[in-house]
């Protein structure tokens, strides 16, 4: 399978795509075609476990990677999530399921592609003949950096640096990537918020000099950010192995529509969704959810994305987010894959923040997602009714995306013409993993400490805490260093210039 840029001619293969993360025109790497996964495969997948489904769509993009050993760093890659199974879909009420993302190492679903993403930069390094170490760096509103410090730690010939928004991650995100053990990481406070950051990498990818610098010390960069396509392409699996399960439960009936919603951030995940979709899945409405940083909202109203706008501290920090970086593929393809288009598009985004989409495009966008989003107030009221009435706790970007979906039924119900389609809403972390915050939401207690609020949900809720949040609470503070946005270059270079990670004197 061949990819190509979303912004101009360049074509590559899939272990290319993933070891350059981001195309030298500065778009990103979208597949030639879709892969289409047939009914007869469909119905093959309902017997297999979840590593062998998402083996099945993988192959499709990473056809000259070898399939026996792709099947091998899935099995490992989801052993590691707790209870067997990776991807499970719970029923809550009739026409309402939830399907949990967050059973993986660092209890969010960036696990999902985090803990396969090694594998294939590894290989794809191995495939392209690079001989190179690699430097991953990683911008992160908080999930995806523990996810990718994890899913690289120790792994051989590669660095990983993770840059994080000062005070725009929760306590428990900032515990979690401060005291992460590995040889070969680091992790760096950068003062502003995630879009800060986020930009800061972008233009250490974008910078000649910045890669000629690395060059000299053998390090080649590369991304774990879900730009790249190889944190994208595992994301796709879980939408078939939902639709599967509710087929397998006879929930549905094989080829019957199932709408998702997604608590969308960066625009990954639900971008998933959408290349499920067109690879065959049989999907209703893709429903976006928003929490009060609204861009994606607006923009499905007015066929105008426009990021300058006041940024909003939310409770669910994941999805604080102004630029939504992975919107450029679905804009590429509902353009017609008008890479010269796509290309000005993004180019008004950099120099002013806004872009507008013609009218037909408009109604596209709407055939395929409804976008909706909701203020805090909605979200914790949303949580505690949900585990008032059914027993089941989320996290907060959940309670955002299960708000969301609650508005989006309540409109269909009103419409006479629309047909019953079942629900499954994207649960994207533990509910531990924001304990302050859902607590609060479900009883109403403000508590400093977050262990404490770990205690006190798991008494009221008796679900089981997660391993791996237990146990950073004994862990010693590695990584205390902080910078500026101009100067996170001067850092990553320190880094590979290090033979052990900054943080790591003691
Ligand atoms: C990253 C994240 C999101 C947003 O996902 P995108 O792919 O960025 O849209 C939502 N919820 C949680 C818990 C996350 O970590």
């Amino acid at each position: 399978m061949e990819f190509i840029s979303t912004r101009g001619q360049e074509r590559v293969t899939g272990a290319q795509a993933v070891v350059r993360g981001i195309a030298k025109d500065g778009g990103l790497f979208v597949p030639q075609t879709f892969p289409q996964v047939t009914r007869a495969e469909l119905e093959e997948m309902l017997g297999m476990d979840y590593p062998e489904r998402a083996a099945l769509v993988l192959r499709k993009y990473f056809d000259e990677y070898d399939p026996k050993g792709l099947l091998a760093a899935l099995k490992k890659a989801y052993a590691q999530f707790e209870d067997g199974d990776a991807a499970p879909l719970v029923r809550v009420e009739n026409g309402m399921y939830m399907l949990e993302l967050f059973h993986g190492p660092t209890c969010a679903f960036k696990d999902m592609a985090l803990t396969v993403l090694p594998y294939l930069l590894r290989k794809g390094c191995d495939l392209c003949g690079i001989r190179q170490n690699i430097l991953v760096l990683v911008a992160t509103s908080g999930d995806t950096g523990k996810a990718a410090l994890e899913g690289f730690k120790d792994a051989e010939g590669i660095k990983i640096m993770v840059f994080y928004p000062d005070d725009g991650v929760s306590k428990m995100q900032k515990l979690q990537m401060c005291t992460q053990d590995g040889n070969n990481v680091n992790v760096v406070a950068v003062k502003g918020n995630f879009d800060d950051c986020q930009t800061g990498v972008k233009k250490i990818f974008a910078s000649e000099a910045c890669a000629a610098a690395l060059s000299e010390k053998n390090y080649l960069l590369s991304s774990a950010n879900s730009i790249n396509f190889g944190r994208l392409a595992p994301q796709i699996a879980y939408y078939f192995s939902a639709y599967c399960d509710l087929v397998s439960s006879d929930q549905i009936k094989m080829g019957d529509k199932v709408d998702f919603t997604v608590p969308t951030g960066n625009f990954g995940n639900i971008l998933a969704a959408y290349y499920a979709k067109r690879m065959g899945l049989p999907v209703g409405t893709l429903v976006c959810a928003s929490n009060k940083n609204n861009v994606l909202t607006d923009f499905w109203q007015k066929g105008m994305y426009d990021c300058k706008r006041p940024f909003y501290k939310t409770m669910s920090p994941s999805m604080d987010i102004l630029v939504s970086s992975n919107l450029e593929r679905l804009i590429f393809e509902l353009s017609g894959r008008d890479a010269a288009l796509t290309a000005d598009r993004m180019r008004s985004l950099a120099s002013t923040g806004r872009y507008s989409v013609r009218a037909e495009e408009l109604k596209a966008y709407r055939e395929s997602f409804y976008a909706g989003y909701t203020g805090e107030a909605e979200t914790v009221d949303c949580m505690y009714e949900f585990f008032t009435e059914y027993g089941y706790p989320m996290d907060t970007h959940t309670g955002v995306a299960m708000s969301v979906a609650q508005r989006y039924e309540e409109k269909r119900a009103d419409d006479p013409g629309a047909e019953a389609r079942p629900m499954v809403v994207v649960s994207t972390a533990s509910p531990y993993k924001f304990p302050q915050d859902v607590l609060y939401a479900l009883t109403g207690n403000d508590v400093k400490d977050s262990f404490k609020g770990i205690k006190r949900i798991n008494l009221l809720t008796a679900m089981k805490v997660p391993e791996a949040l237990k146990a950073i609470r004994y862990k010693p503070i590695r990584f205390k260093q902080g910078t500026v946005p101009d100067k996170m270059f001067e850092e990553v270079l320190k880094f590979v210039s290090s033979e052990a990670p900054a943080g790591a004197a003691e």
